[in-house]
């Protein structure tokens, strides 16, 4: 007994010390993983959606407490700037305010429609000029706005748009019909997203773009157009002087269309019908239109806050963690409450970065690849800051192994799955599904595809570039209350607090959740972290081509 107990002993050690060399072990891992800390975290949250960080605004003195905050924080967990000998990396915007006293006036023959900014329409310009506008120019209707070759469509077939105003459909004939055949089906593609309808508006030659609101199709209800684009605009700085955008951008309230439309003798349900059908052609309202906005524009650099935990043995080898730190600020227009503290949105996936970057200078031996803990700015703005990092990386996008973001963690406690936005893009899944499955939790892909989520955070600027880029989003079983109530507890946030000012901390949160999904995060990083191989997206996606690309990889 005794001997086979010293030598059940010696080979535990042997084992231990074979198993040490190659990975940290698993006592190791354990305290890295019980490092994620739910008061910490919690702490964190309540620090930065606190009114004293005035909802994080890019260049306001939100953003300086903001920054200056994780900055620290990073600090004293030992890590290294991440930009050379800085933890920022400026990102240059033009910042600029329409004043609401807009109006959007429409003339057929000798009757005029009238139309307020906020009530009515939204409108703003990405140029960087302090007076923009259009007068009595023609309006043409481009149905959903989209030139897309691979689905053998084109709403701009034929027309001459240029220096007219188009109005277009939100999101794709696919949603519409829910005909799977058509684009992607009930799933939003990317000629959904109101970013790029403004994009071919711009590539058409069009003075202004004005997008029909419609709350299922856009995904979210008039008041978070109204709420995003009331405040302050942002968008980086280009050479040009963002020029070659239109004009003028927008959205027109439902309400606001239908009567426009009937203006033109044309009603809205069977317009949208029609623009569905393959083979539909945009064409002239027969209106002109008069819109001017005066632009309060100034130049200023905001930051992405970058810090680099660097690995032990290929530190040139980056994974790179992105949450976005920023938030709308304060809509001074707003009676009462107008502080947009953003807590879950992104208070939450910024606390997350902290908790892991902890949980990372836990291990010993360090990790072998290095991470980059990337709190970008702007992407309430459309993903500015991130697309900025992209764009500009520090690190090679080549030595980029993989993006993981965090948006928007789960407040509500522990799920029985977890669901990852883009699922099937990238083989990025198989680390989730992987480590999941060692927790027996379920993997699912996006329950909402319709909302166009994966082109909605920071991720997808990374994807754009071509670096696979992985998006977990909170489970929708939950472990006591089950399905049904976990999705509507996502729509009523969305009804009522997403990008609003009441999306505020709340004790009553379960917080539990976050810090399980941040330990499966934490896990899936770690095994990149000791791989010596890049992930890629798999075949067929719209983004392997460019990795393929940028790695060398000829077939
Ligand atoms: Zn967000």
């Amino acid at each position: 007994m005794a001997n086979k107990a010293i030598w059940g002993l010696s080979l535990a050690l042997i084992l231990s010390v074979i198993l040490s060399s190659c990975q940290s072990s698993s006592s190791g891992l354990d305290a890295a993983l019980q490092s994620i800390s739910l008061e910490d975290f919690s702490h964190n949250v309540q620090i930065l959606s606190s009114d004293e960080f005035e909802g994080r605004a890019p260049a306001t003195p939100g953003e300086e407490k903001t920054v200056t905050f994780l900055r620290q924080e990073f600090e004293n967990l030992g890590l290294k700037p991440g930009n050379g000998d800085t933890f920022f990396q400026e990102v240059p915007m033009l910042k600029m305010k329409v004043d609401p006293s807009a109006k959007l006036r429409i003339f057929k023959g000798n009757s005029t429609l009238e139309f307020n900014y906020g009530d009515d329409f939204m409108a703003w310009t990405l140029r960087g000029v302090d007076k923009v506008g259009f007068t009595q120019a023609e309006m043409i209707f481009v149905g959903y706005g989209i030139i897309a070759p691979e689905y053998n469509w084109n709403d701009y077939q034929g027309l001459n748009v240029k220096d007219k105003i188009v109005v277009i459909l939100i999101n794709d004939p696919g949603f519409e019909t829910k005909n799977p055949d058509l684009f992607k089906g009930k799933a939003m593609t990317y000629y959904g997203r109101w970013t790029y309808k403004f994009e071919e508006a711009a590539r058409q030659g069009a003075a202004g773009a004005l997008i029909i609101h419609e709350t299922a199709p856009a995904a979210y209800p008039w008041g978070v157009v109204r709420n995003s684009w009331g405040g302050t605009n942002y968008t980086l700085e280009t050479e040009d002087n963002n020029m070659s955008r239109c004009a003028i951008e927008g959205w027109l309230t439902l309400e606001a269309a239908q009567k426009i439309l009937a203006a033109a003798g044309l009603d809205y349900q069977e317009l949208k019908k029609k623009a569905t059908k393959r083979g539909f052609k945009g064409f002239p309202l027969n209106l002109k239109a008069s819109l001017n906005l005066k632009n309060n524009v100034s130049r200023v650099v905001s930051k992405n806050v970058v810090a680099l935990y660097e690995g032990g043995e290929r530190a040139d080898e980056v994974i790179i963690f992105t949450s976005h730190w920023d938030h709308f600020g304060i809509d001074p227009t707003i009676k009462g409450d107008n502080i947009f503290n953003g807590a879950l949105d992104n208070a939450t996936g910024t606390a997350g970065l902290i908790e892991l970057a902890r949980a990372f200078t836990q291990l010993k031996p360090k990790p072998k690849r290095s991470f980059l803990f990337l709190a970008v700015t702007g992407e309430e703005q459309g993903l500015l800051g991130s697309q900025y990092y992209a764009t500009h990386p520090v690190f090679p996008l080549e030595k980029t192994v993989a993006v993981i973001n965090m948006d928007a963690l789960n407040i509500w406690g522990p799920m029985k799955d977890i669901t990852v936005i883009g699922y099937g893009l990238s083989e990025l899944d198989k680390y989730v599904e992987e480590e999941a499955a060692k927790e027996k939790r379920q993997v699912n892909p996006d329950p909402t595809p319709e909302r166009g989520s994966y082109f909605r955070s920071d991720h997808f600027s990374f994807a754009k570039q071509g670096v696979p880029a992985l998006y977990l989003s909170p489970g929708v079983d939950h472990v006591v209350h089950g399905r049904k109530w976990t999705l509507a507890q996502r729509d009523k946030y969305l009804a009522e607090n997403y990008h609003k000012p009441s999306d505020e901390f709340d004790p009553n949160w379960d917080l539990s959740g976050a810090i399980q999904d941040l330990r499966l995060i934490f896990k899936i990083a770690y095994r990149l972290s000791q791989e010596e191989t890049f992930p890629n997206w798999n075949e067929g996606t719209e983004f392997k081509s460019l990795r393929d690309k940028m790695m060398g990889i000829t077939k």
